[in-house]
């Protein structure tokens, strides 16, 4: 699929759309989801123009991988969930559910986040 340039990540990148923001760096930035799931809900994304996880670690550069995982782990600092432990979820394409289509990590913690999956 290619990349859509008028996805709602694409146009926060672009400052089209306003985020509260809670770390961004020269790869990254991270923001407040705006439908929590759980009492912390961050979402993560890579500046560059990737549609999901398989595209971002196909063609994204050694310094923007290493950067983006960097900035995932100071967004979740910077949310506080660090000491009592959070939950990283990328979901892809369209068995994965994924709604956006730019590349991004959710976090997801200040409380118990419960069981990994629905089973079956
Ligand atoms: P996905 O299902 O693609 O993994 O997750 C997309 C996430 O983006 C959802 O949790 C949704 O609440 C969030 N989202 C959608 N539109 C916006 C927006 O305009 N601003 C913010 N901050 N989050 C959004």
């Amino acid at each position: 699929m290619p990349y859509d340039d008028n996805n709602v990540f694409a146009k926060i990148l672009r400052g089209e759309i306003p985020s509260k923001k809670v770390h961004e760096s020269e790869h990254a930035l991270a923001f407040h989801d705006i439908r929590p799931a759980k009492p912390v809900h961050v979402l993560v994304i890579p500046k560059g123009k990737y549609v999901d996880f398989t595209d971002f670690t196909a063609r994204a550069s050694a310094a923007e991988q290493t950067g983006f995982y960097k900035a995932v782990a100071a967004a979740a600092k910077a949310a506080g969930v660090v000491d009592a432990g959070y939950r990283l979820i990328a979901n892809t394409g369209m068995n994965g559910g994924q709604e956006v289509p730019h590349f991004h990590i959710h976090i997801l913690g200040g409380g118990s986040v419960g069981p990994m999956v629905a089973r079956g």
